[in-house]
């Protein structure tokens, strides 16, 4: 047994969550939860970043307190944790959660007493939107290339920190794998930004360049921490830096992985920064940082504005948790953008989900009543089974999939392997010529149907195991068909041969109901 701590990034709450968040919050919950299964001590972060002045702004045009923005907002973000049955332990909120304002503040002073904060004037190109300073070089047409607009040329005395200092320690920390970025792409677009050569950052502003939002700098009244340099803290200051010693030693200093789950826009932030700040004050650096791509609809950035948003609340609402849950972690590969269309969705969900899992839970679970009363049989021994064979894949994928390295495809492309097997078996078998030639007296039938239904039964269960980490609603709907209950040890759980003949299973219900799409899109 082992610890884990993993993380998704804080979102700015100036706007609604939109499908990118909900892909960080399941990519997140599915390590988690892993971990957890296989008894690591877990501990598992989110929450929402709100000391942007782009929450200032946001509630300026709407004429309302910036508090009051930021408590409605940050509501939806924590009704969507619900919404896809995220299994976080904490939701840290940046603006008023006084163990964060607090351990922010004591990390600051830490730098500073490490000799890596100093202050000069500064003048730079401002896009308020990224919430950071841009060089012209990195402007497109004169604009950020993010959200198109010009920046604020922006001239003030700034705190800054001293990150030139860090950049041999932190192209280390990347070339011997103590900081390992998945995947390997972003790993070498990190090592490539450190190896031109680190820059010292502006870790403030002027008070009334912030309106008086935000965390305010120890000992200057009139300057307020730059909103990255508080947010990347939220890390540690969840887990008690500053103001709960055990739990920060349990979860940070101690424990062998320290995982954020980030979009690849802020990789530098986290693969740079941030282990440069904690250097500066003497604290191990993450161990991993999982990046994911974009998500498009039809083609076209996402975007509220445009029309092209996908909310995934509405989504969940729809369609099932779990359905949105697998498309997320199915269909979006590891590296690289996905594009997300409503006739996709649909396809993947009745094939792989309605057809293809949802078919072989109702034919099973329907025989084992028509032909056994209800009761699982015992198998008659036979020479290793296909079945048997593409079950003991499973475990080893997901291990791969989900610990080793970092591609959820893997562990769901191992599972549905297994139930297209047993649905192809069921197909060759062909269990109703079989029952009839029990019924007219054939014991070698009768022999036969026993063992294929015990082996399809068996199947689910190993699919209900694999599935907790990933659809979890999913596997307790299955093993709750099967009349099975959670077993403590889910590794010995995932091998083939479990289950027990004269288990009772229950009514077939469906778990992925198949939608009439005319009506469902109407
Ligand atoms: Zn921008």
């Amino acid at each position: 047994m082992g610890s884990y701590y993993v993380t998704t990034a804080i979102p700015y709450v100036n706007a609604e969550p939109h499908l990118g968040f909900a892909l960080e919050l399941v990519q997140a919950d599915v390590l988690a939860r892993y971990h957890r299964l296989a008894s690591d001590d877990t501990w598992f972060l989110t929450g929402t970043d709100e000391n942007s002045l782009t929450n200032v702004l946001a509630a300026e045009r709407e004429g309302v307190p910036v508090r009051e923005l930021v408590d409605r907002n940050a509501e939806a973000f924590r009704a969507l944790t619900g919404a896809l049955d995220i299994s976080n332990d904490d939701f840290i909120r940046t603006a008023t959660d006084p163990r964060h304002r607090e351990g922010a503040r004591r990390f600051w002073q830490a730098c500073a007493e490490a000799g890596d904060v100093y202050r000069r004037p500064y003048r730079g190109l401002y896009c308020v939107r990224c919430e950071r300073f841009y060089t012209v070089e990195e402007l497109v047409a004169d604009r950020c290339p993010e959200h198109e607009v010009a920046p604020d040329v922006v001239e003030e005395e700034n705190y800054f920190f001293q990150l030139s200092r860090y950049t041999g320690q932190v192209s280390d920390l990347l070339d011997s794998g103590a900081l390992r970025v998945w995947p390997a792409s972003r790993h070498r677009e990190a090592q490539a930004f450190v190896a031109r050569g680190l820059a010292d950052f502006s870790i403030s502003r002027t008070e009334a360049r912030a309106r008086g939002w935000g965390i305010s700098v120890p000992g200057d009244r009139e300057q307020v921490m730059y909103v990255w340099f508080d947010a990347l803290t939220n890390y540690i200051t969840a887990l008690g830096y500053g103001t709960d010693a055990d739990r920060f030693q349990r979860y940070w200093i101690d424990n062998p992985r320290r995982v954020h789950v980030i979009g690849k826009d802020i990789l530098r932030f986290h693969a740079v920064y941030w282990p440069a700040m904690l250097l500066s004050v003497g604290l191990p650096p993450p161990t991993d940082i999982v990046v994911h791509g974009f998500l498009t609809r039809d083609g076209r950035r996402m975007s509220k504005s445009l029309g092209t948003g996908v909310d995934p609340t509405a989504l969940t609402r729809k369609w099932g948790t779990d359905a949105v849950r697998y498309w997320l972690l199915h269909e979006v590969p590891p590296s690289g953008d996905a594009d997300y269309t409503d006739e996709a969705f649909a396809r993947v969900y009745a094939a792989d989900l309605a057809n293809n899992l949802g078919n072989l839970v109702q034919r099973t679970v329907s025989m084992i009543h028509r032909f056994r009363a209800g009761v699982v049989p015992a198998p008659v021994p036979t020479a290793a089974s296909r079945l048997a064979v593409a079950a003991r894949a499973v475990p080893s994928a997901l291990h791969r999939g989900l610990d080793e390295a970092w591609d959820p495809r893997l562990a769901l492309d191992a599972i549905f392997a297994l139930i297209s097997s047993a649905n192809r078996a069921v197909a060759e078998t062909k269990p109703w010529a079989l029952a009839r030639d029990e019924h007219e007296g054939d014991a070698g039938a009768r022999h036969r149907l026993d063992s294929l239904l015990w082996e399809l039964a068996e199947s689910l269960r190993v699919i209900a195991e694999a599935l907790r980490p990933l659809l979890p609603e999913t596997s307790d709907r299955l093993a709750a068909q099967l009349g099975l209950t959670p077993a403590p040890d889910w590794r010995g759980a995932l091998q083939w041969g479990g289950i027990q003949a004269g288990t009772r299973v229950g009514a077939p219900t469906p778990l992925f109901p198949r939608r009439d799409r005319s009506r469902s899109e109407r």
